[in-house]
């Protein structure tokens, strides 16, 4: 495992065990949680013990898309051995906000998504996901304020290295932001959910829902094949005490498919009783998926439904949107030539 994974105590283990007095760990730490940097020859770190040192996990920044219409940045980054992921900078009145990837594509195989069309090819380190904010951050002289772990990759489907992330990203003596600015999505892997909810960390948990039907969600998403709807609001029940937050449901409205009223009542009726947010994404169509996005009036119409019906609704600002749209369409159309 490359260094810049580890805690400060991890780091100072390693500096005792490389002959270096204890304190060196801490001040690596620092160098790469506070100063968000890997070019140790630039560090003040002994020399002999830099030599000691593997190389580092890095991201960098590959191709950037900037948008003409808003300040949104889409980029490619590029792994050590080669991989593509890639990642949105959204700029806020309140700050920046980032949303990264945790696997290099993924097994999920939600069908309106292009990040599953070759499978899981390997899960990031921490550092990895630490990389695509410091890398930004650098190029940007910006601080992100808010991460969220939305790009590419089922962040439940690689635990222990996601939950290390945030831990780091956490880190008082690093880049210390709080757990409430962290938003983990995910399609519904309700023991990954449950096994968060006992960390009794305040991170913001969403969940894709796209269907309040079980079976035209297995058809769009298999992990409800898995875990049934029932279960999956169980779950985000249990998830909400637990860290007395509001959960936040993602709800792409795909035209003819999921839209109608008769859709936003039994949305709304699933839902009853939790302390939800639903926000609605207009679909961003991918080549392989034959469906198109709802009309606008429908969007309105089901937006106000929910509304009327008294649940909490906004419909996803669409940021960016004349670069390269949705989760992995940007590594698969750059793979493919077409960027
Ligand atoms: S939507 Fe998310 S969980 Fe589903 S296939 Fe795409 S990256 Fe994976």
């Amino acid at each position: 495992m490359s260094i810049n994974n580890l805690t400060p105590e991890e780091l100072e283990a390693y500096a005792e065990a490389h002959g270096e007095k204890k304190f060196r760990g801490k001040q690596l730490f620092t160098f790469f949680n506070k100063s968000g940097r890997v070019d140790l020859e630039h560090s003040n770190l002994p020399k002999n013990f830099i030599n000691q040192i593997p190389r580092v996990d890095d991201a960098k920044i590959f191709r950037t898309y900037v948008s003409k219409l808003d300040d949104t940045k889409k980029f490619l980054f590029e792994l050590n051995d080669g991989n593509l992921i890639e990642g949105v900078l959204m700029h806020y009145k309140h700050g920046y906000s980032q949303c990264i990837s945790t696997q290099v594509g993924c097994r999920m195989g939600c069908v309106f998504c292009a990040s599953t069309k070759k499978g899981l090819v390997r899960n990031l380190t921490s550092a990895e996901m630490l990389r695509q904010v410091y890398t930004v951050e650098a190029a940007y002289h910006i601080k992100v304020s808010n991460v969220i772990l939305m790009g590419s990759g089922e962040p439940m489907d690689n635990y222990d290295n996601v939950l290390k992330f945030l831990k780091l990203l956490h880190h008082p003596q690093g880049h210390h932001t709080s757990y409430r600015n962290m938003t983990l999505s995910t399609c519904g892997v309700v023991d990954g959910i449950d096994k968060l909810a006992r960390e009794g960390l305040p991170i913001t948990l969403a969940i894709s829902l796209h269907s309040p039907y079980n079976d035209l969600r297995s058809d769009i998403m298999p992990i409800n094949r898995k875990y049934n709807l029932e279960e999956l609001i169980a779950a985000a029940k249990r998830y909400s005490e637990a860290t007395s937050s509001r959960i936040t449901f993602e709800y792409t409205l795909i035209a003819g498919e999921n839209d109608t009223r008769d859709h936003a009542v039994a949305l709304y009726s699933l839902l009853k009783g939790l302390r939800a947010h639903i926000n609605l994404i207009p679909l961003n169509a991918i080549e392989e998926y034959d469906k198109g996005r709802s009309t606008a009036e429908a969007i309105q119409s089901f937006k106000k439904e929910l509304e009327r019906l008294g649940a909490e609704v906004t419909i996803r600002r669409e940021l960016g949107s004349d670069i390269s749209a949705s989760c992995g369409q940007l590594r698969r159309n750059f793979e493919g030539g077409i960027l």
